[in-house]
């Protein structure tokens, strides 16, 4: 044994005795895994104890979307740490937070002009709830309790988060003690044909017109639902899905945690839709994948709402509200996507997803090649589904050959970082297709 393989057995000795992996069945993984141990990770390539290289197809769940350790993020954070790590934003401000929420508003969407900071996705999100709940309260309309979501959707972990997911098994279990929420089709439920479309659009106008007033929001994925399998839907679903919630009087929440920050395109996708939100969460690209953190952007509106009387406030905050070493990241995120134009530079990158996606429906066994943006994607059975067990071959098959493409059941896609360089992308996508072709053939 060289001192490598000791280590690696060692580390993984310890991560199957005591560690508990996320959106993983834990039997299977003791018994059957054998994980990936990753030591360092730079640019789209994550490096194991053994020295091997491994492309991140998915920028490590979404997260880097400039890559890992990025000169300027990196020092960024040793910046900041030597001069404030934390303190609360309880009466107390800083520059990291101040200037954040000053240079986020900026680029937001039109309207969106507050910021409130919390941890992750799911925070953002369960902000976003909380103040669509609240917000209902002060116009006097505290019957407007209920939510309404997509079928597939996902939009994180909390309970309130929870409510309004659409992917069945990860809700079964809270089922009994979940928020009341509305699933309707998803309109990029299958057959991409005109019908699907209008029977969804059809399908959330008749929701709407029959509970409208006690609905407190729509909330959506803007134009690609992530975790249901890369389900890409069209802008105008969005905009007629924005004058339906104007027309009964609710509130329009866009989740751009994985959408954001250029991953379909355009800095948002809700904007580049032409649908203005009352209220837009970031998160994920937010922090570049360095740290936790993301914000609830919200209108003046709804921030107005919470003025008057102290009994109006939101009484939220999580004790790294505003934590400045991710808000120092969050800036810096910002001005690299200005100084280096990241969206710009990202559209060849795109246009290469969407070449060799498309190539890879020719593909035996492969269906529905789809892309936009940064993301590309196939499904490998007619009903892709979570559990699905096709996408794991084509994930055995990558691994083999350098890349790290965790599928979504039988969705097998990659969403890598905005600054892929191009050699980089041209390997993952000549990976997916050779993995995708050996996966299929007849074993032995
Ligand atoms: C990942 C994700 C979330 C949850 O974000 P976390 O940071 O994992 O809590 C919410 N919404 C969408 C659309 C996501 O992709």
């Amino acid at each position: 044994m060289t001192p490598h393989d000791s280590r690696r057995a060692d580390l993984v000795r310890a991560d199957k005795r005591f560690l508990w992996h996320p959106y993983t069945p834990m039997q299977r993984y003791i018994d059957e895994v054998d994980p990936l141990v990753i030591e360092r990770a730079e640019g789209a390539r994550l490096y194991d104890v053994d020295g091997r290289s491994y492309l991140d197809a998915n920028s490590s769940w979404w997260v880097a979307s400039l890559g890992h350790a990025h000169p300027r993020l990196v020092d960024a954070l040793t910046r900041q740490a030597a001069r404030l790590s934390h303190t609360s934003l309880a009466g107390v401000t800083h520059e990291p937070a101040a200037r954040l929420a000053e240079e986020i508003v900026a680029v937001a969407p039109p309207g969106l002009v507050r910021a409130f900071f919390s941890d992750n996705g799911s925070t953002a999100v369960e902000v976003a709830l909380k103040l669509a709940l609240q917000l209902h309260q002060h116009e006097g309309q505290p019957e407007r309790r209920r939510f309404v979501a997509l079928d597939g959707a996902f939009h994180g972990e909390t309970i309130g988060a929870t409510s309004l997911g659409g992917v069945e098994v990860f809700r079964r279990p809270f089922a009994s003690v979940l928020l009341e929420c509305v699933h309707v089709p998803s309109p990029a439920s299958g057959e991409a044909d005109d019908a699907a479309y209008a029977r969804a659009f059809a399908a959330l106008e008749a929701v709407l017109a029959e509970g409208g007033a006690t609905i407190a929001a729509l909330v959506l994925e803007p134009r690609v639902q992530g975790a249901a399998g890369m389900r890409v839907h069209d802008a105008a679903y969005l905009r007629r899905a924005r004058s339906l919630c104007d027309a009964h009087g609710v509130l329009l929440i866009v989740d751009e945690v994985f959408t954001g920050y250029g991953r379909t395109g355009p800095m948002w996708a809700s904007e580049d839709a032409g649908v203005r939100a009352d209220l837009l969460c970031a998160a994920k690209g937010f922090s570049g994948g360095m740290l936790p953190m993301s914000v609830t952007l919200a209108t003046s509106r709804v921030f107005d709402a919470f003025l008057g009387d102290p009994e109006r406030a939101f009484y939220y905050g999580h004790s790294y509200c505003g934590n400045p070493l991710g808000a120092a990241i969050a800036r810096e995120v910002l001005a690299i996507y200005r100084d280096e134009d990241i969206l710009a530079r990202a559209r060849p990158k795109a246009q290469r997803i969407a070449d060799a996606f498309a190539e890879l429906g020719e593909l035996p066994g492969v269906t529905r090649p789809r892309s936009l943006g940064m993301i590309g994607a196939v499904d490998l059975s007619a009903s892709a589904s979570y559990l699905g067990g096709a996408g794991w071959r084509v994930y055995d098959e990558a691994r083999r050959r350098g890349a790290y493409l965790r599928p979504l059941g039988d969705v097998v896609y990659v969403a890598p970082p905005l600054n892929i360089p191009d050699a980089d992308l041209d390997e993952l996508l000549d990976t997916v297709k050779q993995s995708l072709l050996a996966a299929a053939r007849p074993k032995g």
